[in-house]
């Protein structure tokens, strides 16, 4: 007989599920052939960089050899991208694998870390893991950071700290003199976890930027995802930007293999792919004015730098699912967001079907 109150970790049955977007093979099943405007999961509506298509169909006939299990190609490629030397950077099977890995080589049961809210759910995830404390510093009700607020919620257990900029799921950022002065503050056993997955939509020029100076500090790490930009999350590859010392520590944990060889081709040709790379800004954008026709709809849209916006809209349950039964799928249910959806940008026809049923929607509920 299994029995879980025995035999499984109290934290492990403590740990909610993730709940993803739902998928496409999911949406498939239950909408048949409709045509589909799938805004759940921050994906790039314009698709895979096609160079890193080419370059991955290219490596297939290799499938039988194990990858290089150090990614040393790719290392050197985002280290001549960022300018930085190859062992300060570690690659990862999508940023979420070197969240955990982070957690698990940073984390014991009783320690803690110190997360926005709300943000990204991954960093409080690798935390239950490793049965750690979460503390939450909640953002100002704008949603912009509070560094009194995060430098409050630090104690003498504060293993690390994230930040998220711009935050998943409010498209607000840092700004650089709030990361500068948090750096000067914070005591120096916390280790900084900066997530910028979306830092390639955003053009705030007082926003927290990547520099050689903020590589200086022993205390941070920069993690990137190839996952939105490069249109390339069915294949799992991020990257963080720190210190080789602490990286030395996180290969320790990490699977020997855990880039596979497609993902590696496929992660080098994407990051020289500018012409996909400049088209998918570009529609981001044009997206962000795009949704400002919201706002003269009387509603409140967040000031985004990603490529979503959340807006406010009364019952956010009630009207992702008035959206689903029309086949247009957006996200709701973020703790503390409860009056809020979170819209991924599509296509400009998409965001027009968007808006178009939001207004519908919004009036009837
Ligand atoms: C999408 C996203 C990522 C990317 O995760 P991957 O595991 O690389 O796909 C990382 N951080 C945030 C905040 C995100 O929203």
């Amino acid at each position: 007989m299994f029995n879980p109150n025995v035999q499984v970790r109290p934290n492990v049955k403590d740990i909610e599920p993730y709940k993803p977007g739902l998928s496409n093979e999911q949406l498939r099943k239950e909408l048949g052939d409709r045509p589909l405007v799938k805004l759940n999961s921050n994906e790039n509506t314009l698709g895979p960089s096609p160079m890193a298509l080419r370059a991955m169909e290219h490596e297939l006939p290799k499938l039988h050899l194990y990858p290089d299990g150090g990614s040393d190609l790719v290392k050197a490629a985002i280290a001549e991208h960022h300018d930085v030397q190859p062992d300060q950077v570690f690659v990862g099977n999508g940023s979420d694998d070197i969240i955990k890995l982070l957690s698990e080589t940073f984390l014991d049961a009783g320690d803690e870390i110190v997360t926005p809210f709300p943000t990204f759910s991954q960093y409080t995830f690798g935390a239950q893991v490793m049965k750690a404390k979460v503390n939450l510093a909640p953002l100002r009700a704008d949603f912009t950071y509070d560094i009194e607020a995060l430098l409050a919620a630090v104690t003498e257990r504060t293993k690390l700290l994230y930040l998220c900029t711009p935050n998943n799921p409010t498209g607000t950022v840092l700004k650089q003199v709030e990361f500068d002065e948090l750096m000067e503050r914070l005591p120096e056993h916390v280790f900084v976890i900066v997530d910028m997955a979306y830092d390639n939509y955003a053009t705030d020029p007082e926003r927290f930027q990547f520099n050689a100076q903020a590589l200086k500090r022993p205390n941070v790490c920069f993690l990137h995802t190839f996952s939105k930009l490069y249109g390339l999350a069915g294949l799992r590859v991020g990257y963080a930007i720190g210190n080789p010392e602490v990286f030395a520590y996180v290969h320790r944990v990490r699977e020997p293999f855990n880039v596979n060889r497609i993902a590696q081709v496929g992660a080098i040709a994407a990051l020289s792919d500018f012409e996909h790379v400049k088209r998918s800004q570009a529609l981001a954008l044009a997206s962000r004015r795009q949704y400002q026709a919201l706002r003269e709809m009387g509603m409140y849209v967040v000031p985004s730098e990603a490529n979503f916006v959340l807006v406010q809209v009364g019952d956010g349950m009630r009207v992702f699912e008035a959206l689903r039964k029309q086949a247009i799928l957006v996200r709701a249910g973020f703790a503390g967001l409860e009056s809020y959806v979170r819209i991924s940008f599509g296509t400009e026809s998409e965001n027009e079907v968007c808006i178009a049923a939001l207004r519908k929607v919004v009036a009837q509920v």
